[in-house]
């Protein structure tokens, strides 16, 4: 069995292969789940508003190692979501430019 990989930081190099991600039946199946015991949206629910989730998010991105299991899914409306994902955008575009840098060599551009 090979060694679990362990969480690391939150940038990936390139190239380096995402974690596999769950499609399909199974993939419907963990949304109704989720769905059925939070049917509404987590973030909105903690600023005291309520919003109907219809997006199954992985709390931890998986860009950013983390795993697609139910210990890192959570249940988000589409507002909710659209505003993660635009930050989680931003991050990788970070990561890219740090990583391109890193790449280059201490002192260059
Ligand atoms: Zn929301």
């Amino acid at each position: 069995m090979a060694p679990r990989e362990p969480p690391g930081p939150a940038w990936r190099p390139r190239g380096r292969p995402l974690p596999a991600r769950i499609r399909g039946r199974e993939l419907q199946r963990r949304r109704a789940r989720l769905f059925a015991k939070f049917p509404c949206c987590v973030t909105c629910a903690a600023r005291g508003q309520v919003a109907l989730a219809t997006i199954r998010d992985h709390t931890i991105p998986l860009a950013e190692g983390g795993r697609d299991d139910e210990s890192n899914e959570q249940a988000l409306c589409a507002d909710c979501s659209e505003t993660k994902t635009r930050a989680e955008s931003a991050r990788g575009v970070a990561r890219a430019f740090h990583a391109r840098r890193a790449g280059r060599g201490a002192g260059q551009c």
